[in-house]
């Protein structure tokens, strides 16, 4: 049975399975989703814990796929950063992101930091902080309120990891290292790099309290980031104990389902008006 994608035909094979077939679906399909507009950006709101008020968002990209209804990140991201559509797909999100902020703010709500993600492959590019400085320049958006997420596992090259961070933060950008704690562990790069921020991974937040390591793991990442002078927030809390460790531990900001959810972009306007009232 011949299905119908866009333009090009394909032979369905059913003793392909399932996983297969929705893979090449994806694949077929990823490669027209820009075009068509079925990307969206879902906003989730990071919390100061010292005033327990919105500080930023991060932005987190979803895929309205026609059939297959709203597509999580991890289904497609790891075919766009192999067929390098992520480069074109992060170019839309870096904007798209970026517009959306200045848009909130001239609306007359409170200035956020925009937390946009950043792939290996846009990592690596010697175009990206053209990219980032036309992007910023086209959406009026002031530097200081964007903040670009990488990971420990793209910085393997240190120098030229170097290099590429000082070009972005020359831009008055802010730096962010996801998923903090899950790479490669040599510390030494923090020292070096031109970094703002780390991120504690959801793996070690989710089991303070219960896992005396994993407090300590926390502990530890809050003491060198702070004598680093960086900032530190927690991802994937999703209990009042959790956030009640990480406040009295001195972190930063937290982000998880405990505060809320991904949004969309009027939800989250109507998050910062009900908190502009309250
Ligand atoms: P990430 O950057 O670590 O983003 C955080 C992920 O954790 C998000 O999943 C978020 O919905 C989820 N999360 C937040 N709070 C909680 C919580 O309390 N509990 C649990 N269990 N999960 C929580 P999401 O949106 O599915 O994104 C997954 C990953 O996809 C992201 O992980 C990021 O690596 C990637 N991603 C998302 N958007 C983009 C993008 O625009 N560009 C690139 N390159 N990667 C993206
Ligand atoms: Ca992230
Ligand atoms: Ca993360
Ligand atoms: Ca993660």
């Amino acid at each position: 049975r011949a299905k119908e994608h866009g333009n090009t035909f394909r032979l369905y094979d059913p003793s392909m399975d399932t996983k297969a077939y929705e893979r090449m679906v994806l694949e077929t399909d990823l490669r027209k989703a820009l075009e068509r507009e079925e990307f969206v950006l879902w906003y989730q709101p990071q919390i100061n814990l010292a005033t327990m008020r919105i500080k930023g968002v991060e932005a987190l990209v979803r895929w309205n796929h026609p059939e297959l209804g709203l597509v999580p990140p991890n289904k497609f991201i790891p075919l766009a950063e192999e067929t390098g559509l992520i480069v074109p797909l992060g170019e839309w999100v870096l904007r798209t992101a970026c517009q959306t902020n200045k848009r909130w703010q001239e609306r007359g709500l409170q200035k956020l930091r925009m937390g946009v993600n950043l792939s290996m492959r846009q990592f690596r590019r010697d175009d990206l902080s053209d990219t980032v400085a036309s992007v910023l320049a086209e959406t009026g958006l002031d530097p200081a309120d964007l903040e670009l997420e990488i990971t420990e596992s793209m910085t393997m090259d240190l120098e030229q990891s170097l290099l590429t961070l000082q070009k972005l933060k020359g831009l008055g950008i802010q730096i962010g290292i996801d998923d903090f704690g899950t790479g490669y562990s040599s510390l030494s790069y923090l020292k070096k790099f031109p970094i703002d921020r780390l991120k504690i991974d959801r793996s070690f937040v989710s089991d303070i309290g219960a896992d005396e390591n994993d407090s300590a793991i926390v502990n530890t990442i809050l003491l060198m980031a702070h004598s680093l002078h960086l900032k530190v927030t927690a991802e994937g809390v999703e209990t009042e104990a959790q956030k009640e460790y990480l406040k009295s531990h001195g972190c930063d900001d937290a982000q998880g389902y405990l505060f809320s959810r991904p949004l969309p972009e009027g939800e989250i306007e109507q998050l910062l008006r009900a908190e502009q009232v309250g």
